[in-house]
């Protein structure tokens, strides 16, 4: 049975085997938002995060398992876990949340059950991948209250968790961003406000990803207020999100099916990074 302390403790034994790391922020509920770093700090970086989404933990492991087997020259962060707070959930339940009136308030979003296997959120209900500012809030599967998924939030980047990303990767320099979700062995791309320049190239790198995972290509039609809409459109970074494992699995992916879906995920880093990555 997966938990969350032992995936936490994956987390943590990267950080007592020396990988470069820092804390960048905690989350709504006080858990630790961290991100690990290989490869050189001069030159354009690449940015890989996972767990955004909080049923999709697997992509959490996915990354964990990049990280230890990263051994390029061209730096690249990784931030393994978005969403602490929506993972905990999904795998502990809602007992070890103290307050009370939070702990009752996410039972009732949570369609009155104790069972979030199927929560996206974080736990203050909002999906932190349609909380950016990139057209927020104008997709047709747009939510307005709080619930286990597609809550926009109150305004644009409200949630504390994706302050505290956003806050993290200012001041870096990315040459491209990765976004690893579940499911359906997809590599999107392209966000609709792209220009035809930008367009082009994204298309042509999902291409690249896309092809050593044996994945197929889509243009991300309808989506806002995601992290790669927002990393492409408003910080001209290409981005692409990766959707792990065959359509057929349920969710959330168990962390025992790690082996077939990490198959050719380095493979295909390695290749990206040394196609594109800048030193
Ligand atoms: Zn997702």
């Amino acid at each position: 049975m997966d938990s969350f302390l032992s995936l936490k403790r994956e987390i943590l034994s990267l950080i007592e085997n020396g990988v470069e790391h820092e804390i960048y922020g905690k989350s709504f509920l006080g858990e630790n938002l961290h991100a690990f770093h290989k490869g050189s700090y001069s030159g354009k970086q690449l940015l890989i995060t996972a767990s955004i989404h909080a049923r999709e933990y697997i992509s959490c492991k996915v990354v964990i398992n990049l990280i230890k087997d990263y051994d390029l020259s061209t730096g690249c962060y990784f931030l393994p876990l978005l969403n602490p707070d929506g993972v905990r959930l999904v795998l502990d339940g809602n007992d070890f949340i103290e307050d009370n009136a939070l702990k009752n308030l996410l039972f009732r979003l949570n369609n009155n059950s104790n069972n979030f296997s199927l929560w996206k959120a974080n736990a203050r209900g909002v999906d932190l991948n349609v909380n950016f500012d990139a057209m927020w809030g104008k997709s047709k599967f747009t939510t307005f209250l709080p619930c286990s998924s597609g809550f926009i939030g109150e305004e644009p980047n409200s949630e504390i968790e994706n302050i505290n990303l956003l806050n993290f990767i200012e001041n870096k320099k990315f040459f491209m961003s990765i976004a690893y979700h579940s499911k359906g062995n997809v590599v999107y791309y392209g966000f609709e406000k792209l220009n035809m320049k930008e367009f082009k190239i994204a298309k042509n790198i999902a291409k690249n990803i896309a092809k050593p995972l044996n994945y197929k290509k889509i243009q991300s039609k309808g989506s806002t207020g995601g992290l790669s809409d927002y990393l492409s459109y408003s910080l001209k970074i290409p981005s692409f999100t990766i959707e792990l494992g065959n359509d057929k699995l349920t969710h959330p992916i168990q962390l025992n099916k790690i082996d077939k879906i990490y198959k050719n995920q380095y493979r295909m880093l390695k290749k990206i990074v040394e196609k594109y990555g800048v030193l």
